[in-house]
C-alpha cells in the first residue's frame, strides 16, 4: 500500500485531517492499494472559498483567453489520456481499453467547450420603444459543484466541468470516493495548461463532503450523477438550500429484438451493451425484450458469445471484461443470480463459474450472466443490478413490448433493433425515454447534444453538456438601455410601454 489520495484546493494538493479516511482498491487483486482523505466542513470551506475567490477574475477572463486554456487542457489530457486510463483501469477495474474510452468521450466534450462563445452570444433588438434597445447576456453563476459517479471517473465529471469552466463559473468536484485518483491528475493537466488557481478544486469523501456541498450558501449549482435514491435525496436538498440542480440518477436499458431483426447483430449488441465495463454503465442493456418467436434462437447466439468472453485483470490485454468495483459490489450483483432463480427465472450462464484469465482469486470476479424467463414482478428486473446480469423477457407482440419499457420507474437509455423503419419511428415516439438507440444498442448523445434520462433517471430539467449543459451553468441578464438624447420626455410615472 503506497498511494495518498489528497484533496486539490487552489491550485495545489491540501492534505485533509488525518482520522476521516478511506481505503482504495485494486478490483483485480482485492488489496488495499491506498487510501484517499475524507473532506469534512473544513476542507469543503477552503474548496468554495478558494473558488469563490478565483471567480471575479475567471468571469472577467477575456472568452479568447478562456478558450486559449480549453485548447491548451484539450492537448494535455489527450496526450495523457493512456496515462489516465490505466489510472482508471487500476481503481475501478475496467480494462484499459475501456477506459481509454471514457477519456476520449469526455473530451469530446472539453472539444465542445472550445467552441463556447457561439453559444454565449445573447440577443440584441434595437428600437424595442423609440431610440431604446434590448439586449440580453449570458452571465456565469459563480462556484458550482459536481458530485460523481465510481463508474466513470474521468467521463462524467467531464461531463460538467469543461462546460461550467468554458462559461466562466469556478468548480468545485467530489468524485467518487472509490476511484479518486484520476480527478487529481485532471486538476494537475488543468494547472499545467493555465488555469488560474481556484478555478477548479477537488474534494474528497463521502456524504459528509456532498452534505457540506449542499449546504454552503457560496456553491450555486449541484451536477450529481449516481444511484436514483442518492439522486433525488441531491436534487430536495439542493433545492431546498435554493440551488439550481441536476440529478442523474439509475438506469434500466431496455433492448427491444423485433421479429425481423438482425438477430447476429442483435446478439453482438446485447453482450457488447451489457458486458462492457462488467456491466457497470448507466447506459448499460440489462433487459432483453424479445418479440416472439425470436427468443431461443438469441438466447442461444447470447450464449455462444458469451462463452467466448475473456474475463481477466483491467491491464492484461487479453482481458474484455474486468472484476467488478468492490467485493460487497460483486456479492450483491451475484445475489440477483439466486434471487432470479428462486422467483421462477431460468439461470441460462452462471458468471459465477466464468474462468479468470490470469486474476488474483481475491479479486472482485463475476464473470457475465444470462438470466431468461425474466419477468417484471421479479426483483432481478425491478432493481437496478449494475453488474454482468442480462435478463431476458419474453413478450408476444411490439405493443407487449413498449408496455414492458414504458412501465419500468427508470427512463436513461433503450434500444429497438429492427429492420422495420416505421416500426422504429413508432418506438422513438412512442417510448418514455430519454436516450433513444435505433439498432444502436448504448446511444450516448455527442458532446453537442445533451445527456439524461427520463422518470427516475433525472431529477431536474437540465440534461448535461451540448446547448443545455451552458443554460444550466448560465444565467440571463435582460438589458434595456437608451442613451442620452437631447428630445427626453421628462418625468413620466406610468408603466414603461413601448413608444
Ligand atoms: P452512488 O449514488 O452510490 O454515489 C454517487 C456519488 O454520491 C458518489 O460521489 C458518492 O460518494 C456520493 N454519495 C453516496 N451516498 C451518498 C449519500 N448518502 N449522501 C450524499 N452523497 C452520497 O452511485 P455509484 O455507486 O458511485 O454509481 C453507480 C450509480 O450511478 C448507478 O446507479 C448508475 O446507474 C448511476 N449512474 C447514472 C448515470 C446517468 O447518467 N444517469 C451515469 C453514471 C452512473
Amino acid at each position: 500500500m503506497d498511494k495518498h489520495v489528497t484533496h486539490w484546493i487552489g491550485g495545489k494538493p491540501h492534505a485533509g485531517a488525518a482520522d476521516r479516511r478511506g481505503d482504495i482498491y485494486n478490483p483485480a487483486t482485492g488489496q488495499v492499494t491506498g487510501t484517499v482523505d475524507f473532506a469534512g466542513a473544513a476542507e469543503v470551506d477552503a474548496a468554495v472559498a478558494a473558488a469563490r475567490a478565483a471567480f471575479p477574475a475567471w468571469r472577467d477572463t477575456s472568452l479568447s483567453k478562456r478558450t486559449a486554456v480549453l485548447f491548451a487542457f484539450r492537448e494535455l489530457m489527450h496526450r495523457h489520456s493512456d496515462e489516465l486510463a490505466r489510472i482508471i483501469s487500476a481503481e475501478h477495474g475496467k480494462v484499459v481499453s475501456d477506459a481509454a474510452g471514457e477519456v476520449a468521450r469526455g473530451l469530446e466534450v472539453v472539444e465542445f467547450a472550445c467552441g463556447i462563445p457561439h453559444l454565449l452570444k445573447g440577443g440584441y433588438s434595437e428600437n424595442v420603444s423609440t431610440r431604446v434597445d434590448a439586449y440580453s447576456i449570458l452571465q456565469p453563476l459563480g462556484v458550482v459543484t459536481a458530485v460523481s459517479p465510481f463508474n466513470f471517473p474521468a467521463m462524467v465529471p467531464m461531463w460538467m466541468f469543461p462546460v461550467a469552466i468554458a462559461c466562466g463559473n469556478t468548480f468545485v468536484l467530489k468524485p467518487s470516493e472509490k476511484d479518486p485518483s484520476a480527478a487529481v491528475r485532471i486538476a494537475e493537466l488543468w494547472a499545467e495548461a493555465g488555469l488560474p488557481d481556484g478555478v477548479f478544486n477537488v474534494v474528497h469523501g463521502d456524504k459528509a463532503a456532498v452534505d457540506a456541498l449542499l449546504e454552503h450558501e457560496d456553491v450555486k449549482a449541484v451536477s450529481f450523477v449516481g444511484s436514483t435514491p442518492i439522486a433525488q435525496y441531491i436534487y430536495e436538498t439542493a433545492a431546498r438550500n435554493g440551488k439550481r440542480v441536476q440529478a442523474l440518477g439509475g438506469a434500466k436499458n431496455h433492448m427491444v429484438v423485433l421479429p425481423d431483426a438482425d438477430l447476429d447483430l442483435a446478439a453482438d449488441a446485447a453482450v457488447s451493451a451489457g458486458f462492457g465495463s462488467a456491466g457497470e454503465r448507466c447506459m448499460a442493456i440489462s433487459a432483453i425484450v424479445a418479440v416472439e418467436p425470436v427468443a431461443d434462437v438469441l438466447v442461444d447466439k447470447i450464449k455462444e458469445r458469451v462463452a467466448r468472453l475473456r474475463v481477466g485483470p483491467g491491464d492484461d490485454e487479453r482481458s474484455e471484461m474486468g472484476p467488478l468495483v468492490t467485493g460487497a459490489h460483486r456479492d450483491k450483483v451475484a445475489s440477483y443470480l439466486e434471487s432470479g432463480v428462486r422467483d421462477g427465472a431460468t439461470l441460462a450462464v452462471d458468471g459465477r463459474i466464468h474462468p479468470v484469465i490470469g486474476g488474483s482469486s481475491d479479486g472482485f470476479w463475476l464473470g457475465p450472466s444470462l438470466l431468461d424467463h425474466v419477468t417484471p414482478e421479479m426483483s432481478c428486473y425491478r432493481d437496478e443490478i449494475f453488474g454482468p446480469v442480462l435478463s431476458v423477457l419474453r413478450v408476444s407482440g411490439y405493443g407487449e413490448a413498449l408496455e414492458v419499457v414504458n412501465g419500468s420507474p427508470y427512463g436513461n437509455g433503450t434500444a429497438i433493433f429492427t429492420n422495420d423503419g416505421g416500426a422504429a419511428r413508432r418506438f422513438q415516439n412512442e417510448v418514455e425515454v430519454g436516450m433513444v438507440g435505433v439498432n444502436v444498442p448504448i446511444p450516448v448523445p455527442m458532446a453537442y447534444y445533451s445527456f439524461g434520462g427520463w422518470k427516475k433517471s433525472l431529477f431536474g430539467d437540465s440534461h448535461a453538456h451540448g446547448t443545455e449543459g451552458v443554460h444550466f451553468y448560465t444565467r440571463t441578464k435582460a438589458v434595456t438601455a437608451r442613451w442620452l438624447d437631447p428630445s427626453h420626455g421628462g418625468v413620466n410615472l406610468g408603466f414603461p410601454t413601448n413608444g
